[in-house]
């Protein structure tokens, strides 16, 4: 079968709720990735940065391979004898009391919401069915029907009415917005992501997570981070948040909790938060499931020995320097933190950042485009400093080439 006869089927039987880019990949290993053709090339995307550890890491995978061949699935109708460790793992590393383990992103985001919402009603006392959780414009935490009632971008929410109520919507990275808002005896959370991955890396201004956090305290109301793209070194740091030393009331991870190897998410908060949830209110069936747990433990000592962290934070400096000096009138602005990166084009004619992704992937490097101008460079935060040269020689010459 050749590229296009792949496509072609894929496109024959499949929803068509992506735009891929036109490769067929078939391999992983590291930073690259490989196509049905054989072809080579540096990861860019990471699965929307979910592969951070990068492709079937070998600790990883060693630790798949073994627990599948033991037991992959109890249902949390008994206990299992992994999901304490990973628990324990994941509290210690992330310093909170309690976990409580999902798959996806958009299911910790969800827990997230209703641990704020029940807090709301069983500790701050707030009347039943008032709880009001205050959300960032351009925010994006996911595709449920709750997540897009918190979206402002219509082609999250267009068309999928009518949305879950109790939420106000701010514009980002704007303090006195929320100052405005805050009073309401009824909000009982903040949510934002501390970097917005989606929106096309939007890095707020120093100091606006610290000031979000005081605020949130003086008024007795939650702060929610959604670390699912930015946290576990991504940024440079273990969660973004820990830029400004701030740290969340509930925080949500996913992606490279499991270093892109199977869907494993969690929401992790301290105890006068998380117990007031109660047996049977909550839950998942692959929820914390011992394949999950095994491969979760891995993926965390993964970026704990690998010192991912630390190389993100360096090698997103050396990205950043390189791409900066690309004197091109199609790149508007180079922004990020760590491995979080993004450059903000403007077109040149009918040539758009799709074009540039296009070019990228002729020499050798995949990345993808967020909303029309803004392409993002979020490479596996194994990348070496030889491998970060390379690539950003290819982003330059493709860029020359226009
Ligand atoms: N939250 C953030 C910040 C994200 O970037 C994403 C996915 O891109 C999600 C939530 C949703 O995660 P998932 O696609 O695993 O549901």
């Amino acid at each position: 079968m050749t590229t296009q006869d792949f496509i072609s089927r894929e496109h024959k039987y499949g929803a068509h709720n992506y735009h891929p880019l036109p490769v067929v990949l078939s391999k992983g290993e590291g930073v690259y990735l490989w196509d049905v053709e054989g072809k080579r090339y540096f990861d860019f995307l990471s699965g929307y940065s979910a592969l951070s550890q990068g492709h079937c890491h070998p600790k990883i995978i060693e630790a798949l391979k073994r627990q599948a061949d033991i037991l992959t699935l109890t249902s949390r109708a008994f206990y299992c004898d992994l999901l304490g460790e990973f628990m324990e793992k994941a509290t210690k590393f992330f310093d909170y009391d309690k976990l409580l383990p999902m798959n996806t992103g958009a299911e910790a985001v969800e827990t997230a919401l209703k641990l704020a919402r029940r807090w709301g009603y069983e500790m701050k006392k707030i009347n039943e069915n008032q709880a009001k959780i205050v959300v960032c414009e351009d925010n994006f935490h996911g595709r449920t029907i709750t997540i897009v009632s918190m979206s402002t971008d219509p082609s999250s929410y267009r068309g999928f009415g009518p949305f879950t109520e109790g939420f106000i919507k701010i514009p980002y990275n704007n303090i006195s917005a929320l100052e405005k808002v805050i009073s309401d005896e009824n909000i009982v959370g903040f949510l934002l992501e501390p970097i917005q991955g989606e929106a096309g890396v939007v890095v707020p201004d120093e100091g606006y997570l610290k000031a979000c956090y005081d605020i949130c305290k003086k008024h007795n109301v939650l702060f929610i981070a959604d670390e699912i793209q930015s946290g576990i070194g991504r940024s440079g740091r273990l969660l973004a948040c820990d830029w400004e030393n701030v740290k969340p009331d509930i925080l949500i991870l996913g992606k490279a909790l499991s270093g892109g190897v199977t869907p494993v998410s969690a929401v992790l908060a301290n105890d006068e938060i998380m117990l007031t949830i109660k047996p049977g209110e909550h839950g998942s069936t692959y929820g914390g499931n011992p394949l999950a747990c095994a491969v979760g433990i891995a993926a965390l000592e993964v970026v704990r020995d690998e010192k991912l962290s630390e190389n993100a934070d360096k090698m997103g400096e050396i990205f950043r320097t390189e791409i900066s000096k690309i004197k091109h009138k199609m790149i508007k602005k180079v922004r990020g933190k760590g491995l979080l990166n993004a450059v903000v084009t403007e077109p040149q004619g009918n040539i758009k950042a799709w074009d540039v992704c296009m070019l990228l992937k002729e020499q050798g490097l995949l990345a993808k485009p967020t909303h029309e101008d803004i392409i993002r460079f979020t490479p596996p935060l194994v990348i070496t400093e030889p491998q970060m040269y390379e690539a950003t020689k290819i982003i330059k010459n493709v860029f020359e080439s226009i």
